[in-house]
């Protein structure tokens, strides 16, 4: 099916995707107006409401049939035959102080769904992924003579939860819309620089997982430490003795990562407490050795926890698991090579691997269809760089929105231009 379309797609040749990329002036002016918007009004995870309001709005002006599915928005634009074709964006925000000194700077707070007031940012560029995705969904509905198949752009809450795409679907997305042939998705990074885009084929995110760990003891005066038991002591037991998980366990070949990130007991000096929390993240190249790690952690946690006399049994558990994001190597060559051809050999680099992790591979697999995932640069060369979630994170507008806009263009039209 894709060798087909792939032959025909080359023996057609494409200057139609030349004619659509040529309309992208005429929508610089509302996407950075859009951009701004969005950029002072970031919304935290699954809680997505006024964005997917815009969302909604935007794609119903372009033309699309318009549904909301599990906290996400999905515009389907059916333009005769040929293959179906899904582009999606990530639009939550994060609990970060912005701190990059824009004159667009976000200083909005919002309710968590514990109940805290948080400052919220854009600090990892979802803003930048939903005016991309509108500006391609526009020059799509704007160039229907150029393209026939069907087009879905979807706009997915929550993945720096790991819940989004989960989410939309739990609330029926493939039934709700038609079955895509491919699906594909990028992300505003630190490199390659502002203007150039990155891909690869294979693994490109590492798949990961979080655990939060109780440990239990027996809490006493400092003084006495003979009628307690330290859960402090146990816990930084724990803590050295997760290290040797990666250098001794994990297969020197394989990616592999294990942090702690967290660890909160007591209150006072001469308080030996009672329990102690310690958060874990942990990130591998495949899903066997994120396995082998999360089992072998429960088996020193345990084993520590009998060392330590701890008076019950740890609790263990285990939150936002990201799937690995893995690339479909015939659809990143297709898309690879139109970006080579349209945007230019000079704007296309290899992206290396990176150990941050998405859950859009979610929606792909439960469609059973292949995808890829490429990266966009966001930063000029003149720029100070921040990595994602920093709260000084501040890509450059331009030419960062344009970029995304062409990319996004290209990669779908790879697929549906005549
Ligand atoms: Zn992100
Ligand atoms: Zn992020």
């Amino acid at each position: 099916m894709h060798e087909a379309i792939f032959i025909a797609a080359k023996n057609r040749g494409n200057m139609s995707i030349e004619t659509v990329l040529n309309k992208i002036n005429d929508i610089e002016d509302w996407q950075e107006e859009l951009y701004i918007e969005l950029h002072q009004n970031p919304e935290l995870s699954m809680q997505e409401t006024e964005t997917a309001a815009t969302i909604t709005k935007r794609l119903q002006q372009f033309g699309y049939e318009v549904e909301q599915i599990g906290g996400g928005v999905v515009g389907v634009l059916r333009n005769g035959e040929g293959p179906t074709v899904l582009y999606r964006a990530d639009i939550d925000a994060l609990p970060v102080k912005e701190a990059t000194g824009l004159p667009y700077a976000s200083t909005k707070t919002m309710i968590d769904r514990q109940g805290n007031e948080v400052p919220v940012m854009h600090a990892c560029g979802h803003d930048l992924h939903i005016v991309a995705g509108l500006g391609a969904a526009a020059l799509l509905a704007d160039s229907c003579d150029e393209w026939s198949g069907t087009y879905i752009a979807l706009f997915q809450p929550a993945e720096e939860t790991a819940e989004g795409a989960r989410s939309m679907v739990n609330d029926g997305l493939v039934d709700r819309i038609p079955k895509p042939d491919v699906a594909l998705s990028q992300h505003v990074l630190t490199k390659p620089e502002a203007g150039k885009v990155g891909t690869t084929a294979g693994p490109v995110l590492s798949t990961a997982a979080s655990m939060r760990i109780t440990v239990y003891g027996k809490g006493s005066h400092g003084s006495m430490p003979h009628l307690g038991i330290d859960p402090i002591v146990l816990a930084s037991s724990i803590v050295l003795r997760l290290q040797p998980i990666i250098s001794r366990e994990v297969n020197p070949f394989e990616m592999a990562v294990v942090t702690v990130g967290s660890i909160h007991s007591g209150t006072k000096a001469n308080i030996i407490p009672a329990e102690a929390e310690l958060q874990l993240n942990i990130r591998a190249y495949s899903e066997q050795v994120r396995d082998q790690i999360i089992a072998a952690i429960k088996r020193v946690v345990n084993a520590e926890c009998e060392a330590s006399n701890a008076t019950a049994p740890a609790k263990i558990e285990v939150f936002d698991e990201y799937p690995l994001t893995n690339n479909d190597p015939e659809v990143n060559e297709r898309v690879t090579a139109a970006m080579i051809k349209y945007l230019g050999a000079d704007r296309v680099e290899k992206l290396d691997p990176v150990t941050a992790s998405e859950d859009f591979s979610i929606v792909p697999t439960a469609f059973g269809v292949p995808y890829t995932y490429w990266g966009f640069g966001g930063f000029t060369p003149d720029q100070q760089v921040f990595p994602n979630h920093n709260p000084a994170f501040g890509p450059a507008m331009q030419p960062t929105l344009r970029t995304g806009t062409e990319a996004a263009t290209v990669a779908v039209l790879s697929y549906l231009a005549k």
